[in-house]
């Protein structure tokens, strides 16, 4: 290991240019400045000030900035004194934190709502859900009933309603009343789109369900206050329309 600081910084900048490394981890931006030392992955500010709020699971350090020796350590492994290996770095990582992503679960992109990049960098490192597949199971199981804050067609209040996915249905149906037999809506998986718009809806969690009814386009807002359970209704939504092709 080099003992000058310039010489740690060489190394991690040989790590940058190797395979995968080009990109964020974790949204894809080009040209990653930062550097989970606890993770081994290189990502960009955006997301390294989200690795930020999960101080135990992440410890995030920028590029331009000096390193020592034991901290280059933990994201290069040398094989013999001239070989530089990196045994971390975005592919490996991906290997392991991304090995059982399912087919319909979005993985969001650098304009995606922070709210949305945010969850998905915990379920990849604080609740590795796509390392256990039963952890996956609150958006792949075909069935979800739960409550969420829908927006009055009239007065814009929102109000609590319990809704109801059905992959086997093939629908979503929400209730006014939580005790109703009959649904106040049933929307068709295969005329549904669901689509995160916290400006417009005035929630970080804020959802928009566009959907069919007698040929005409309808809308849906809604919001759950845990971010998790938002986005796993957003993902069930996708697994129940995904079956559908
Ligand atoms: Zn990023």
């Amino acid at each position: 290991m080099a003992e000058e600081p310039e010489g740690n910084n060489r190394l991690l900048q040989d790590v940058l240019v190797r395979p995968g490394n080009g990109t964020c981890a974790d949204c894809g931006n080009p040209e990653p400045e930062w550097a989970s030392l606890t993770l081994g992955v290189f990502v960009c500010q955006a997301c390294s000030l989200l690795h930020r709020s999960i101080p135990h699971i992440s410890r995030v350090k920028s590029v331009q900035e000096t390193w020592d020796a034991s901290e280059v350590e933990q994201v290069v492994f040398f094989l013999s004194p001239f070989q530089l290996v990196a045994s971390t770095g975005n592919n490996a990582a991906k290997a392991k934190y991304e090995q059982k992503v399912p087919a319909f679960y979005y993985r969001p992109i650098h304009s995606d709502c922070k709210m949305l990049r945010e969850q998905w960098i915990r379920a990849k490192y604080e609740r590795n859900e796509f390392e256990f597949i039963e952890k996956q199971e609150p958006y792949s199981a075909g069935y979800r009933e739960g409550f969420l804050w829908k927006r009055g067609r009239d007065n814009g209040q929102f109000l609590s309603r319990k809704f109801i996915l059905s992959e086997r249905e093939g629908a979503l149906k929400y209730f006014n009343k939580q005790d109703a037999r009959d649904p106040k809506a049933t929307m068709k998986i295969e005329t549904l789109n669901a689509t995160f718009q916290p400006a417009k809806i005035g929630n970080p969690c804020g959802l928009q369900i566009t959907y069919l009814r007698d040929n005409s386009t309808r809308n849906i807002f809604v919001y759950h206050s845990d971010a998790k359970e938002m986005v796993d209704w957003f993902n069930a939504i996708r697994a129940a329309s995904w079956c559908l092709n």
